[in-house]
């Protein structure tokens, strides 16, 4: 999705480029999402407004919750397998059947689909003929991991001979000169060889899914399921680490973007690419490293971000309780300063004592206790990116009748300090404000089953879980990977 490509030479000021990539927007948005549309409230291009390369524009205001767009998938697929024990989902219905129980398809493409009803499902029809002529190397039994991380270049073929094929021009494409990885492997476990033209249409629908895919959630048998997603019209949106929008996907994997904040005629709609929690040198890292930019927003520039301080670590020097924030946040060379006492650490130490952290903040499992330990013992600041990280990782793992009133009240707190990050980095009506107000609505609800409460506790208690349930509706809404059941 990295849009940055405004490069001299390469700048798309040409207004007959732009009404042709708009002409291509609308026109796929007619076709595969809704025949009415026609007014949309949006533009895409270039110029002032927009922070690189091409953008989406608004050409109306929206308020907080408005429906932006619709946009359909162009090519959905699994994701990458990278070790021999990773399990694939069934590249059709994408249920995910565990490594011991997957078979190979019927048809003999060698992909590991999961059932008689898949191999003959007609949207397997085309890429099981294609790959089978290619005679993948499975001796009939097997599936391939080789063939199955080539499927999206495969349907990339698809895209090709179809009516939207304008989109492998217009969608940007990752800049690299490495051969893919993807399509080399598939080469080397077939028996035929490529056509020229196919491995070419591969290679590009490749990078162009590297440079624009989505994380594209499903949920199959209760379980989420991350898929990547191609949304053409979407992926012009340009990145913000406090983005102007949410998103959610429908049954039929469907991306609805949502304001999640207001948004004025002629300012840009933007989306994020990375983790809206994550500090900036770990979102600054991730940017450069997947999609090949430094993001120097308003939240980057500010080395507090906002008064969360979320890079900060402990002061070292003793008595001295201040924190440690980098000078520069953009710059990873920048040397870093206490905030009180005013020592200055320089990034060689910052990156060795991270290369410490990281690790150890990874061994940690969901045990409040032993977490809390290690916080003290290695004077972790109590809210930075990482202790953040493994609230999330509780709020999300732990099941509320499970655990033990200490823990459980450990979850609350951690939802209602989530939420407070949520708020001051001003991230509006986003998809974490409503996924954490939904855990902190169950948790409240599990401690009013729990013990008999005074009705004047209760009655606060009820107010609570009403103010919750409205937010988590009014973000969540036509999300089909949660489920708000219960209406309070
Ligand atoms: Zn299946
Ligand atoms: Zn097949
Ligand atoms: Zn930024
Ligand atoms: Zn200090």
């Amino acid at each position: 999705m990295d849009r940055r490509r405004g490069t001299a030479g390469d700048r798309p000021d040409d207004s007959d480029a732009e009404d042709r990539v708009n002409r291509c927007a609308t026109a796929y948005l007619r076709d595969a999402v809704e025949p009415s549309v026609s007014a949309v409230g949006w533009t895409i291009g270039s110029g002032p407004a927009v922070s690189a390369g091409r953008g989406v524009v608004a050409t109306k205001d929206y308020a907080e919750g408005d429906v932006i767009l619709v946009d359909a998938p162009l090519i959905v697929s699994p994701r990458t397998l990278t070790g021999v024990a990773e399990s694939p989902v069934c590249p059709v219905c994408y249920v995910a059947p565990g490594l011991a129980a997957t078979g190979s398809c019927a048809g003999g493409c060698g992909l590991p689909v999961c059932s008689d009803r898949c191999s003959n499902d007609p949207a397997h029809a085309d890429e099981c003929r294609y790959v089978r002529r290619l005679r993948p190397k499975t001796d009939g039994s097997r599936w391939s991991a080789a063939v199955y991380n080539a499927v999206t270049a495969i349907r990339g073929l698809a895209v090709n001979g179809g009516a939207h094929k304008s989109f492998l021009d217009l969608l940007q494409k990752k800049f690299t000169d490495k051969p893919t990885v993807e399509v080399e492997e598939l080469k080397k476990n077939i028996s035929m060889k490529l056509e020229e033209e196919d491995e070419q249409i591969m290679t590009i629908t490749c990078k162009i899914m590297d440079a624009n895919c989505f994380e594209t959630i499903i949920t199959r048998n209760n379980k989420l399921i991350s898929l990547k997603g191609l949304y053409p019209v979407a992926s012009f949106m340009n990145h913000c680490c406090v983005p102007n929008t949410m998103h959610n996907f429908n049954e039929k994997l469907q991306m609805i973007v949502k304001a999640s904040l207001p948004i004025y005629k002629g300012q840009e709609i933007t989306t994020t690419y990375t983790h809206l929690l994550w500090s900036t040198s770990l979102r600054q890292n991730h940017l450069l490293t997947s999609k090949q930019f430094i993001c120097t927003c308003y939240r980057c520039c500010d080395a507090e971000e906002f008064g969360t301080e979320l890079a900060a670590l402990n002061c070292t020097v003793k008595n001295c309780s201040g924190r440690v924030l980098p000078v520069n946040p953009l710059n990873k060379f920048s040397v870093w300063q206490c905030k009180e006492c005013h020592k200055l650490v320089t990034s060689v130490e910052i990156t060795s004592l991270l290369k410490k952290l990281c690790p150890l903040m990874n061994s940690i499992q969901q045990c409040p206790k032993r977490f809390e330990t290690i916080l003290k013992t290695f004077n972790i600041y109590r809210n930075s990116t990482f202790v953040v990280d493994l609230r999330l990782k509780f709020i999300w793992k732990s099941k509320n009748n499970n655990l033990s009133l200490e823990e459980l009240l450990y979850k609350e707190k951690s939802c209602v300090e989530v939420l407070n990050i949520v708020q001051k980095l001003g991230l509006g009506q986003c998809r974490l404000l409503g996924l954490i107000s939904l855990e902190l609505l169950k948790v409240i609800e599990e401690k009013i089953d729990r013990f008999r409460w005074k009705t004047k506790t209760l009655n606060i208690f009820k107010e609570q879980i009403s103010n919750l349930y409205k937010i988590s509706v009014s973000v969540l809404d036509g999300d089909a990977n949660t489920s708000i059941t219960k209406k309070p």
